[in-house]
């Protein structure tokens, strides 16, 4: 470990504290109303960059614009490119935040706003790294691409983009997942099943509305139904129901609550869709088509997170279980849509797992539709990269950790020899996405001084 360059890290925390504040305080959710040429996310993300490019100027860098897709700030020359990915873009923010999400707020310890933990601090931090680098005066055999998308979030077109113009470093790390360090990522499938559900006129019990879950890679914890018909039927649904029910213009709403969770770790969560199926598929005068959508439902999902029913159930040694998650479902004026997330383990063929998945939903009348097939990330634990970025947080923490396997899809999907290293720690909640979202400012300090280990690990000169 080079001690000077954790002096330095130390040395910079009010600026690192400042320019953070800086791109917090600029609202970067993508915002097509105010897309444009240069502009490809609209203006929140054009801004964000633009403050990250004269942030590096003044660390003493160049950077370069990428039509307002990504930037791109390097150190040095020659030899091998480390590359750092990181990214500017947040998502949108929800009425539970307790302060101003775009104006951070410092207390106990940690700095509060959006983006402080997803991916502005973690961004500021590998910048402060290679100001570190740079400072140190240390001699490197190679240079340092920092590349900054603006699309992380929601497409991910800022890297894609970029990798038209440039080629891929070398080998790089991406500081927007979990420390020790991340080898393995589970492939991941999406789909979508619509289907049309008749109701006849005269059904004693009418369906008129569905509403479960928000988004497909959260366990949904509310899913409601609102059923029309007489009162006195109703009244029957409700008594059987015997739980959270209300009435609205006659109609009579169900409430079912789950616990919600990321769908990567469906465990954690209790799906609240499930208990719906399993209420509806008995309930007396549906349509007979609606009485069937419930009960092919409930064949098909009812058993839980791990896709048995649908028979792709599986494992493997390196990643662990196949996780599913129906993390939504609507229904309104005829048509159903559900939309399902499958995190499938390192070693298994998607397109088998597909294969299945549509097979045994077709025997139900269903025609599911992917929109994303994406594959596994691997690679060894031995391999240099993984062992070297290990290395460097073993060494800094005094811990014995091993790298590890998540169910998540994240940035270095779209590189070749990345891996993700930090910023969440072990002992740390992961905040990202979530209303109240913090960095603790010894965590922020700690991954910096991380990144500059690991950038001079991967730099220096053989001996
Ligand atoms: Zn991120």
């Amino acid at each position: 470990m080079e001690k000077k360059l954790n002096d330095l890290i130390e040395s910079y925390q009010e600026d690192m504290i400042a320019d953070l504040k800086r791109l917090v305080r600029i609202p970067s959710v993508l915002d097509p109303d105010t897309a444009g040429p240069g502009a490809p996310f609209g203006q929140g993300a054009r801004d964000v960059l633009d403050e990250v490019i004269r942030i590096s100027e003044e660390l003493g860098f160049e950077a370069k614009d990428y039509d307002g897709y990504a930037a791109s700030v390097r150190y040095g020359s020659g030899g091998r490119e480390v590359g750092m990915l990181c990214h500017a873009d947040v998502v949108p923010v929800d009425d539970n935040w307790l302060t101003d999400p775009f104006d951070p707020v410092i207390k106990d310890g940690r700095m509060y706003g959006r983006g402080t933990v997803d991916d502005k601090g973690p961004l500021i931090a590998a910048m402060y790294a290679m100001k570190a680098i740079k400072e140190s005066g240390l001699e490197l055999d190679g240079h340092i691409n920092h590349i900054i998308g603006c699309n992380e979030e929601t497409g991910h077109e800022c890297i894609k983009y970029y990798l038209t113009k440039e080629k891929c470093p070398d080998i790089g790390f991406s500081p927007d997942g979990s420390f020790p360090v991340i080898h393995a990522e589970k492939g991941i499938i999406r789909y979508t099943i619509t289907h049309p559900v008749e109701q006849p006129d005269g059904t004693a019990v009418f369906v008129k509305k569905i509403a479960g879950g928000t988004v497909v890679n959260a366990v949904p914890n509310l899913a409601k139904v609102w059923l029309e018909g007489s009162k006195e039927v109703l009244q029957e649904v409700a008594d059987s129901f015997g739980g959270e029910h209300a009435w609205e213009d006659g109609a009579l709403v169900l409430s079912f609550t789950g616990v919600s969770a990321h769908s990567m770790q469906p465990w954690l969560g209790k799906n609240a869709i499930l208990p719906m199926l399993a209420f509806m598929k008995d309930v007396n005068g549906l349509s007979d088509d609606v009485k069937k959508f419930f009960t092919s439902l409930d064949s098909l999902y009812a058993d839980g997170w791990e896709g048995k029913n649908i028979g792709i159930a599986c494992e493997d040694q390196l990643s662990g279980k196949l996780t599913m998650n129906l993390g939504v479902i609507r229904f309104e004026n005829g048509i159903s849509e559900l939309k399902v997330d499958l995190r499938c383990p390192v070693h298994i063929d998607l397109e088998q797992i597909w294969k299945t998945t549509d097979i045994n939903c077709q025997k139900y009348g269903f025609h599911p539709v992917y929109w994303q097939m994406r594959p596994p990330l691997y690679i060894p634990k031995e391999a240099p990269l993984v062992e070297t970025l290990l290395g460097v947080y073993n060494e800094m923490t005094g811990e014995k950790a091993e790298a590890i396997t998540i169910g998540g899809g994240t940035y270095c999907r779209d590189v070749i020899n990345f891996v993700s290293f930090g910023p969440v720690f072990p002992y740390e909640k992961e905040l990202a996405h979530e209303a109240n979202e913090f960095i603790g400012i010894k965590e922020f300090i700690m991954a910096s001084k991380l990144y500059a280990q690991a950038l001079y690990a991967l730099l220096r000169p053989e001996v």
